[in-house]
């Protein structure tokens, strides 16, 4: 399984199990653990551009 590095913690994780943020406009996308998630989302929505970032949780569209 693919994994990723969280951006906020630096722990790596099953991408499955992870949100990933993406930039409108940018190509470059962070991904954040479920732990650090909370906590991401509280700072980015504090932002006066946080429209501007879309959350993604990548295991969503494997739930079955
Ligand atoms: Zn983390």
């Amino acid at each position: 399984m693919e994994k990723q590095i969280c951006a906020f913690c630096g722990r790596w994780y099953d991408i499955e199990a992870m949100i990933s943020l993406h930039e409108d406009g940018k190509t470059f996308v962070l991904y954040y653990c479920e732990g650090c998630f909370p906590a991401v989302k509280s700072n980015v929505a504090s932002l006066p551009y946080s429209h501007l970032f879309k959350w993604v949780k990548e295991g969503s569209h494997n739930d079955k």
